[in-house]
């Protein structure tokens, strides 16, 4: 056989796995027992990070939900302000004809017109 052990070795029960069979099965059964502590935690830890990135995805899912929801909120608001743009508008140059006598009302336009029209560009540059 292989055993290259003195006899000192083999007294004291170490040895190798021909002279000492059961030693090197409890070795192996202590290795095999580590491994499978250690291959536990990868799984644990593979399992926790599935867990997580699926969580995190789901988060993203429904974020964009809300983004796609607003954004179809801000696009019926903008087609509405631009319906009323029209109509200030065109109360501001009927108001403009009357300028002379009533300056306060076209300026008021005027005013609610800028104030729409930098909306719009805001809506605009945010589209
Ligand atoms: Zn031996």
């Amino acid at each position: 056989m292989s055993c290259k052990c003195d006899l000192r070795t083999r007294a004291v029960g170490d040895g190798c796995r021909y002279c000492n069979p059961q030693h090197y099965i409890d070795i192996l059964e202590d290795q095999t027992k580590d491994d499978s502590a250690e291959i536990e935690e990868l799984i644990s830890d593979i399992d926790s990070y599935i867990k997580m990135t699926s969580q995190m995805s789901n988060e993203i899912v429904s974020q964009q939900a809300e983004i796609d929801r607003l954004k179809g909120q801000r696009d019926r608001l903008y087609e509405e302000l631009k319906e009323a743009r029209d109509e200030v508008a065109n109360q501001a140059s009927a108001a403009h004809e009357l300028l002379p006598y009533k300056p306060h009302r076209y300026e008021a336009y005027k005013d609610q017109l800028d104030r729409i029209d930098a909306l719009i560009a805001e809506i605009e540059a945010g589209k």
